[in-house]
């Protein structure tokens, strides 16, 4: 069964932070904002930056459960919101995600930049006849990403985009491959997925049957075989498997 299609992972895959800014800046510009937030809402009596820290925090620690764990998405807002309340500020699920959401320092403006080689060779891609896809785990999505990834100049016309924020399960999950193999109506052998975790993108994608290259960084899984290795994203157009599929479409 020819591979029809490449997935994507995005960070540390297609782009990185090249130069971003310090923990100290992060936390600075994330205060600037909760204050702008908690003034435009008329809510007062919580210092800015404890509340934006305290929710960051909570946010945090409930994504590391989770990924330790079932890999179910966790209800950020909802997370946000207790936290809040545990410092005075009682805001409501609704408002907890819009305060997320603005205190939330992402894309160009967290230091994120493509890797020089990644949109050349998305373009390559294209022009073999394979679709793509980006299978990500993210805590925002929304068209916020998909305005971050046009910043980074990788806005390449998505055949899917599956945020696991959106689609509620994270990496390694079958769940959220499941969801991009679905929209694009496609069996797991037809898809080739492309990552740098082995533990996540690796190894979750090979448990379905997908083929997986691996953008060689840091170990994080133990006795994972990727079906290719790379450290250029433009070397991924020398894999076998997708010189041979666009030969025989
Ligand atoms: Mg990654």
């Amino acid at each position: 069964m020819p591979v029809r299609a490449v997935l994507f992972d995005v960070g540390d895959t297609l782009w990185h932070a090249a130069e971003p800014p310090s923990p100290a800046e992060f936390r600075r510009r994330a205060a600037e904002r909760a204050a702008a937030f908690l003034a435009a809402h008329r809510i007062d009596g919580v210092d800015p930056a404890a509340l934006a820290r305290t929710c960051w925090d909570a946010m945090d620690d409930a994504i590391r459960a989770a990924r330790a764990g079932d890999l179910v998405e966790p209800d950020y807002p909802a997370i946000a919101a207790e936290a809040a309340r545990a410092l005075g500020a009682p805001l409501s699920r609704q408002l907890a995600a819009a305060f997320l959401e603005a205190i939330y320092v992402s894309g160009a403006e967290g230091g994120k930049v493509a890797y020089p080689d990644a949109r050349p060779t998305l373009e390559a891609l294209r022009a073999r006849g394979f679709r793509l896809g980006i299978v990500t785990n993210r805590a925002f999505g929304g068209e916020r990403f998909r305005a971050d990834l046009r910043q980074a100049g990788l806005d390449v016309d998505w055949d899917v985009i599956a945020v696991s924020v959106e689609v509620g399960y994270l990496k390694p999950h079958p769940r959220l491959f499941e969801a991009a193999l679905e929209t694009l109506q496609l069996a797991p052998q037809e898809a080739a997925m492309v990552g740098n975790s082995l533990a996540e993108d690796i190894a979750g994608a090979q448990r379905l049957g997908m083929p997986a290259a691996w953008k060689r960084s840091r170990p994080d899984g133990d006795g994972v075989v990727p079906d290719f290795i790379f450290d250029r994203v433009g070397e991924l157009l020398d894999w076998s498997l997708l010189a041979e599929a666009a030969r025989v479409r």
